[in-house]
């Protein structure tokens, strides 16, 4: 196994591992660990580059130290990315990738992410203790998906104060597209709140049960924007607020649980202008990497602090919509801002 470390400014550690006898080639980036250890899940994809896969580790990692400074989860920000089609994924190459986290001794911890599920990261787990997000019977916090969904729901009420002056969802209308693990269960925690819940989802056969289950409004996905509705929760993908759908939008604000919704950070001034109120992603998002960070905490997993900490989410969003008032920027921006507030008081805290 060949271990490179890869200069990238403004990082703390970026490795590559080139591992012949399992096939592996991955790269790990540690962007920041002033807050803790650097957490953020592990992904595989074709990539058709190094560089290609760098560019997302790098981004991602980042993302990963703004997610968990605003959550204050006492974490950092990390990432890691196996190149290569998923379908090649056999237990010889993760274990080569368990050793590879294994060798940053805790510095980089690992989680879920795209085309690694719970199986994998036992798999990782059998060469490296530095793993989270397994099953609850071997003590770990288990899937994040409903509490990121919560943490959605108690970000939307800060949402409902700031654009529509009340924290009631009684008669909003809230469209969801995206009714997987996450917008499935936040479709219905709002509807037990009182909201009028519109589902969308390119799986129509899921929109179809769902909506028979539960009495959601559905509306075919290529039709969605033009919905009209009080707030928008996007939670399937990234990249959707852009110059094709800015302009379509018939809601007073969105929140929700896809990671990257802006395609752009100008977008999110866009959003500003055209008086959206928009709940940045990386804020609301939070509830499943708080999930998780309450394993690393010395008692281990505990639903009861962690449905606590999640609750921290409407008060973090407060505080986004006043720095976005007080300097007359983009909610995005704003959130940005605090989670280097944080940074910055946790580098002075620790002398760096
Ligand atoms: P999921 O795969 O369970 O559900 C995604 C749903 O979106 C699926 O039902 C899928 O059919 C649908 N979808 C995919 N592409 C679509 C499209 N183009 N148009 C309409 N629907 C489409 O995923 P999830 O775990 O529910 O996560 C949803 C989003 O939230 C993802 O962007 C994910 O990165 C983000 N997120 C999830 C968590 C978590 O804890 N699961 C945490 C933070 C962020």
């Amino acid at each position: 196994m060949e271990i490179t470390t890869l200069q990238c400014q403004g990082y703390e550690k970026v490795v590559r591992c080139r591992d012949q006898a399992s096939g592996l080639h991955a790269l790990i980036a540690v962007h920041d660990t002033t807050l803790g250890p650097a957490l953020g899940g592990m992904r595989m994809l074709p990539y058709t580059s190094e560089d290609e896969a760098l560019f997302d580790v790098l981004r991602l990692s980042e993302g990963m130290t703004y997610k968990s400074a605003c959550a204050e989860t006492g974490l950092g920000g990390g990432k890691s990315v196996i190149i290569g089609d998923p379908k090649m994924k056999t237990p010889e190459l993760l274990k080569a990738m368990g050793r590879f986290v294994d060798s940053l001794g805790g510095k980089y911890i690992t989680a879920e992410d795209m085309n690694i599920g719970i199986s994998d990261l036992e798999t990782v787990k059998t060469q490296t203790r530095w793993v989270t997000g397994l099953s609850r019977e071997v003590g770990s916090s288990g899937n994040p998906s409903p509490y990121t969904a919560q943490g959605v729901l108690v970000g939307l009420r800060a949402v409902l104060e700031e654009g529509f002056k009340t924290n009631s969802f009684a008669g909003k209308h809230v469209l969801i597209q995206g009714v997987g693990a996450v917008g499935g269960r936040l479709a219905v925690l709002l509807k037990e709140q009182g909201a009028k819940v519109t589902i969308c989802d390119i799986n129509e056969a899921r929109v179809d049960e769902l909506a028979a289950k539960h009495g959601f409004g559905k509306i075919a996905d290529a039709r969605h924007l033009e919905v009209e509705c009080d707030i928008y929760a996007p939670c399937a993908r990234g990249a959707t607020l852009n110059d094709q759908t800015l302009s379509k939008l018939r809601c007073k604000a969105i929140g929700g649980a896809a990671n990257n919704q802006l395609l752009e950070l100008r977008h999110g001034d866009e959003l500003k202008k055209r008086g959206i109120l928009y709940a940045p992603d990386f804020v609301i998002n939070a509830g499943g990497i708080i999930n998780v960070s309450v394993e690393l905490l010395p008692g281990g997993y505990n639903e009861a602090v962690s449905l606590k900490k999640i609750e921290n989410i409407y008060t973090n969003l407060k505080k986004v919509f006043e720095i976005a008032r007080r300097d007359n920027v983009s909610t995005h921006e704003a959130a940005l801002r605090l989670a280097r507030e944080r940074l910055a008081a946790g580098k002075k805290r620790v002398g760096v």
